[in-house]
């Protein structure tokens, strides 16, 4: 590896490359085993049995029923899908009088627009305040739902520095308010139990782990009060209608299956990755600031600050020596705004203004990171003599 120019893949975090046993697991759907699972025919009977295998697959790996299990396009879909279902869900009933949404800085963009949407539409939107390592802050969040709240996102792991929120034991704090959680940077990555998370709905999406693009889930707990957001088909309850993506949900399951079944080995080899990534940077580079938790959070993700290289620079001149990684959420890349998770964690702004995420991959070496390190090291250097001279 050592001064070879091949382009280091610094960006699990935004997309995963396609597991080989995914792809070849969707084959067949992509030629012989075309049927719609809604005909009654021989050929709908395949499709239908394939995907209630992949339903089952998904039900076993993260600890819920087959038929709380909804197929989506992606994490997306399920985020606005349980975001305004059970707002309105939540209003038909009466549930509460002056119902609030609450949130935090945490939420990945698909979360906190359906909120900002929702709030336009008359319903207040309340903030539960995140510690400097970007953990929420529980009796804020207790005070904040107070018997008022007609929803609570609460999000499992986050997508720019990796904390791990313990959804479990907050959810005991809502007194029974529903909760949606975006696990979307979890599911694969972290042993998720929707039973013993407790929440009302969670949106995972297949790329993360090593499926395919424009799948997702929405898992939505038995007996829960969702409006659907499509019309037009009794597909899955009704709550997505549309024929089934057959393939796609094939290839999710297959993936999942393998991240639940590798998980300690994928996470091991992780955290050894992170660790040596961590360690040569700060060897050749002093102080390096690790933005969200040092250690306990995403095994893969590494949000680092360097000081005295402004991110967008440091990004552009990465890119050019073949690292690619990221300077937040994928959709905010580009942009030179500072992260707003970070932010709301309420770091100074030279951290801000040099944070880059770095996002490691299961199938990558010590040797890669090694050079991922020289990369680095050799762009921040440079960046450093500029701005000194
Ligand atoms: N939530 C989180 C935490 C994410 O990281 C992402 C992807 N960046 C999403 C939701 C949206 O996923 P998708 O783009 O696959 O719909």
């Amino acid at each position: 590896m050592e001064g070879s120019t091949a382009p280091l893949y610094l960006d699990h975090n935004a997309t995963t490359p396609l597991l080989p046993a995914a792809a070849s697991a969707m084959r067949p759907f992509e030629s012989e085993r075309f049927g719609n699972p809604a005909s009654p025919h021989r050929f709908g009977q395949l499709a239908r049995q394939a995907l209630n295998e992949a339903r089952a697959t998904v039900a076993r790996c993260l600890d819920c029923d087959a038929d709380e299990v909804i197929f989506t396009s992606g994490a997306t879909e399920s985020n606005n899908l349980a975001i305004f279902g059970l707002a309105a869900a939540a209003r038909g009933q009466g549930a509460v009088e002056s119902p609030c949404l609450v949130t935090s800085g945490l939420d990945h963009p698909s979360v906190r627009e359906p909120l900002e949407q929702l709030r336009a539409n008359g319903l207040a939107l309340r903030e539960v305040p995140l510690s400097p390592k970007g953990l929420l802050e529980r009796s804020a969040l207790r005070s904040l739902v107070g018997g008022a709240a007609a929803l609570v996102t609460l999000q499992l792991a986050n997508h720019e520095m990796g904390a791990v929120q313990p959804v479990g034991s907050l959810v005991g704090e809502l007194g029974g308010t529903p909760a949606h959680c975006d696990a979307t940077q979890a599911v694969g990555k972290l042993p998720v139990s929707f039973r013993r998370l407790g929440v009302t709905t969670l949106a995972a999406s297949a790329h993360k782990f090593h499926g395919p693009k424009g799948v997702g889930l929405l898992l939505v707990r038995k007996g829960t009060k969702l409006t659907p957001r499509l019309f037009g088909g009794h597909q899955q309850g009704g709550l997505r209608p549309g024929t089934e993506p057959v393939g796609l949900a094939v290839g999710l399951a297959a993936a999942l299956q393998a991240a639940t079944q590798e998980m300690g080995a994928r996470t091991q080899h992780l955290l050894t990755l992170r660790r040596r990534m961590l360690e040569g940077l700060r060897a050749a580079l002093g102080d390096v600031w690790v933005n969200g938790p040092e250690a306990g959070g995403l095994p893969q993700t590494l949000n680092l600050s360097i000081p005295g290289c402004a991110a967008a620079t440091l990004l552009m001149k990465l890119d050019l020596a073949g690292v690619a990684c990221s300077a937040g959420a994928a959709c905010a890349s580009g942009s030179l705004l500072p992260s707003p998770v970070l932010r709301a964690m309420g770091l100074p702004d030279e951290r801000l203004r040099t944070a880059v995420r770095f996002s490691l991959g299961f199938q990558q070496t010590a040797e890669e990171m090694d050079e991922a390190v020289r990369r680095i090291v050799r762009a921040a250097n440079e960046l450093r003599g500029s701005e000194v001279a």
